[in-house]
C-alpha cells in the first residue's frame, strides 16, 4: 500500500503509453533543423511546452524543461539574484521551503547576498506581515512555496503576491506539491517564476519545469548551464522528449481530473484523520487542520510508542517519517523543527501523502494497522 505520494507518485499507465513511441519511432532530437525527425520532435516538444504551461495559465515561450524541481529551483533563485544583483542583494524565503531552495539561499548568502529565512507559525504558517516585516529596499527577491511538503500547509501566496508586486520585488513560488489539486494562474496570483516536477503529479522523474514571466514585469535570468544554447540559453543539454511527453500528458490529466482528484483525496484524508483520531489518544495532528493540502496528513503518534517495533509491524505499509536518513545520521525535519515539535515528537511523526490511486479498502487497512502498531509499546 503506497501512501508516499509526496515523495513520488506512479506514472499514470497513460502517461506510459504517450511516452513509449519517443523511446522508439519517434526518437528525434528538437535541435536537429535538417530532417524530418527533427522538425517531428520540434512541434511536439512545442504541443507539450504548451501543454505544461496551461496548468498555470502561462504560454509556451514562459515555460523553460529541466531536470526536476531542484533544478528550477537552483536557476529560480541562483539565476535570478545574479542577474539582478545590481538592483539590490536582499533576498527573502521561507524557513519551511524544502531543501533545493533553503540550501541554495545558503549558496547565494555564501555569494554575498544577504539572506532572511522568515519563521512560519506554530500551524505552519508564514504570515504575509512576518515577510513584510523583513523587506529593506535592497530586497529583490521573495520565495513563498504555495504548500509545504511535509506538513502540506497551504500558504498565503495570492497575498504575499500582491505584497510583492506593491513593492516591486520579484516572487518565485515552488509549486511541486500543488498542482493536482489546488488550481493556481498566474494571470490571477502575480508570481514571477514558478518551478514543478512532474513526478508529483503521475508523471515521470527527472523532469520538470521553471515558469520565467515574460511580460509586466518581463523578468531577467541568467543560466546555470552553458553549451548548445537549448530553452532559449537558459538550460542548455538535449532535451529529454519521453519525459517531456510524459509530463504533457500527466499535465492534460492534472487539469481534467482536478475537481475528482480533490474529492477523493479529501474523502481519504478525513476518513483516515477521524478514524485515528477516535481510536488512537494523543494523537496530534502538525499543520493546519483546514489551511491543508487535500491529499496531506502529518501526526505525532502517541508518547511511549515503540517506533522500532511501530515500522516494523506497519511495512506493507509506505509511508515516511519524520527523521530522513541522511548519510549516517539521522535528521529531523526542519519543518517539524520550525512549527515547535521537540526531537522525540519528530521522531514520532508520520506523514501520509494520498494519490489518485489509492482507495477506501486500503484507507481501513492502513488505520488497523497504524493502531494495532501504536499498541505495541517500547
Ligand atoms: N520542491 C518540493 C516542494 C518538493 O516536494 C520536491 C520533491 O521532493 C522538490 C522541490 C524537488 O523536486 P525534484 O525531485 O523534481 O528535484
Amino acid at each position: 500500500m503506497y501512501f508516499d505520494n509526496h515523495a513520488t507518485t506512479p506514472v499514470d499507465p497513460q502517461v506510459l503509453d504517450a511516452m513509449l513511441p519517443y523511446f522508439k519511432e519517434q526518437y528525434g532530437n528538437p535541435a536537429s533543423g535538417n530532417h524530418k525527425k527533427g522538425w517531428d520532435a520540434l512541434s511536439a516538444l512545442e504541443a507539450a511546452r504548451k501543454q505544461v504551461g496551461q496548468i498555470i495559465g502561462a504560454n509556451a515561450q514562459e515555460i523553460t524543461f529541466t531536470s526536476g524541481a531542484t533544478e528550477s529551483n537552483n536557476i529560480a533563485l541562483l539565476g535570478f539574484a545574479r542577474a539582478n544583483k545590481d538592483s539590490g542583494n536582499h533576498v527573502i524565503v521561507s524557513q519551511i521551503e524544502h531543501k533545493s531552495v533553503k540550501d541554495t539561499a545558503l549558496k547565494l548568502k555564501s555569494e554575498g547576498f544577504d539572506v532572511s529565512f522568515v519563521e512560519c507559525n506554530s500551524s505552519g504558517i508564514v504570515s504575509v506581515e512576518s515577510i513584510e516585516k523583513v523587506i529593506t529596499p535592497k530586497t529583490i527577491l521573495i520565495s513563498l512555496q504555495a504548500v509545504n511538503n511535509e506538513i502540506g500547509t497551504i500558504q498565503p501566496l495570492e497575498e504575499v503576491a500582491k505584497l510583492a508586486e506593491k513593492k516591486n520585488i520579484t516572487l518565485h513560488t515552488d509549486l511541486s506539491q500543488a498542482l493536482t489539486t489546488l488550481s493556481i494562474d498566474k494571470n490571477k496570483i502575480p508570481f514571477d517564476l514558478a518551478t514543478w516536477t512532474a513526478h508529483k503529479m503521475y508523471g515521470p522523474k527527472g523532469i520538470g519545469a521553471l515558469f520565467v514571466r515574460q511580460k509586466s514585469p518581463r523578468i531577467k535570468i541568467e543560466p546555470l548551464l552553458f553549451g548548445g544554447g537549448h530553452e532559449r540559453g537558459l538550460r542548455s543539454g538535449t532535451l529529454n522528449m519521453p519525459a517531456i511527453i510524459g509530463f504533457a500528458k500527466a499535465t492534460q490529466l492534472a487539469i481534467e481530473n482536478r475537481n475528482k482528484d480533490y474529492e477523493h483525496l479529501k474523502n481519504l484524508r478525513d476518513f483516515i484523520w477521524k478514524n485515528l483520531s477516535q481510536k488512537l489518544n494523543g494523537l496530534k495532528l502538525s499543520g493546519d487542520l483546514n489551511q491543508r493540502l487535500a491529499n496531506n496528513l502529518n501526526f505525532v503518534l502517541p508518547e511511549n510508542v515503540n517506533m522500532e517495533a511501530f515500522l516494523k509491524k506497519i511495512s506493507p505499509l509506505c509511508i515516511s517519517t519524520g527523521s530522513a536518513c541522511t548519510t549516517a545520521q539521522i535528521a529531523i525535519s526542519h519543518v517539524l523543527k520550525a512549527i515547535g515539535r521537540t526531537d522525540q515528537e519528530a521522531q514520532r511523526s508520520v506523514r501520509i501523502g494520498l494519490g489518485r490511486q489509492n482507495t477506501f479498502e486500503e484507507a481501513q487497512k492502513a488505520v488497523d494497522l497504524i493502531v494495532d502498531a501504536c499498541s505495541l509499546r517500547a
